[in-house]
């Protein structure tokens, strides 16, 4: 059994016209120690998943379908009070703004307190020195004295630190991280993914890391799941995704990433990520991709890989099928 396992997840928002699956038919898996991260253009759905596997979807959204196992425990259909023996505990999230993410009228030691008096047996002296030493553990200098500092006194990449010695304040075994160096400048971004591939190593922890940021995911995670339009387009170990992108839209993510070791300048993905209300049936990249083919009206099933747990959902891993799209793939552009 994973540590975690969600099978056919969706999620779904209601409109006026009735309700649109925004996460369609999501499944992965993360075992203990794993890293998992999720890549994908912002609006396709990645985040959303990361705020239904905590339990903090926002009111209008929820899951219609599928199911997310902790442990083999069934998250779905708990209530909030259930979910919260989790969250925060065994399964904590660091998310993409760390200012906003803690609470500005209340001292950095009393809101690490407050996760200890969840998650932890000790008593109020305990979780004083505790605090204290979760601070230092991020690496924060004089954490005697930031411990009684407000959020405001502090900088993005000290908050972002407090955050995590939040986050491991409940002992996790999965750290679920939402682009937390994206609002941080490029030094303390490095700094911070140092400190998060330390605390994995030290204390043996599972990642579940958002990203679009194809740079920061080859150091930190083993397999990436690409996420396009609500739905999952391509799995892979990191070292044969990057060296062997299959799917158009992974292809399209890599160009468009800036490198040191390629001369040519990145190249964009023409178009947008469609809306929900948009999606429509067949291939959501359709419209996008310069290999669209009359098929592709379809929905691709997943084409397993040469790796272990890889697949991709494209026509173009059925030759059959390419040789029946040639018509649209020669150069007719996708409507
Ligand atoms: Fe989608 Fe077809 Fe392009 Fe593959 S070839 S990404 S199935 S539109």
């Amino acid at each position: 059994m994973p540590l975690l396992q969600v099978r056919d997840l969706c999620l779904t928002l209601p409109t006026r016209n009735g309700p649109i699956a925004v996460v369609e038919g999501l499944s992965f898996d993360i075992d203990e120690q794993d890293s998992l991260a999720l890549v994908g253009e912002s609006g396709c759905g990645k985040s959303l998943t990361a705020l239904a596997i905590m339990g903090l979807l926002p009111p209008a959204i929820s899951i219609s379908a599928g199911s997310i196992q902790f442990r083999g425990r069934e998250l779905v259909g708990c209530s909030d009070r259930q979910w919260r023996r989790f969250r925060g505990g065994a399964m904590a999230m660091v998310f993409q703004e760390p200012i906003a993410s803690l609470n500005p009228v209340l001292r950095i030691a009393t809101q690490i307190e407050e996760v200890l008096a969840l998650h932890g047996d000790g008593d109020r002296r305990w979780r004083k020195r505790q605090a204290v030493s979760l601070l230092e553990q991020v690496g924060l200098p004089d954490p005697a004295a930031l411990a009684r500092a407000y959020p405001h006194e502090l900088s993005g990449g000290m908050c972002q630190r407090v955050l995590l010695a939040m986050a491991l304040a409940g002992e996790p075994d999965l750290l679920i991280a939402d682009e937390p160096t994206t609002a941080l400048d490029v030094t303390v971004q490095a700094q911070i993914l140092d400190l998060l591939i330390e605390i994995r190593r030290q204390r043996g922890l599972a990642f579940l890391w958002i990203s679009h940021d194809l740079g920061v995911v080859s150091r930190l995670c083993d397999r990436v799941a690409v996420m396009y339009a609500g739905k999952l387009v391509e799995q892979q170990p990191v070292q044969t995704l990057f060296g062997n992108p299959r799917h158009p839209y992974t292809r399209g993510l890599m160009a468009a990433s800036p490198s040191l070791e390629q001369q040519a300048l990145p190249t964009g993905i023409p178009g947008r990520v469609p809306a929900p209300e948009d999606f429509t049936a067949g291939c959501r990249f359709r419209d996008r991709c310069s290999q669209a083919m009359e098929l592709c009206f379809e929905d691709p099933p997943a084409f397993p890989l040469e790796s272990e747990d890889a697949w991709v959902r494209c026509f173009l891993m059925d030759t059959s099928a390419t040789s029946a799209g040639e018509a649209l793939s020669n150069g007719e552009e996708a409507k």
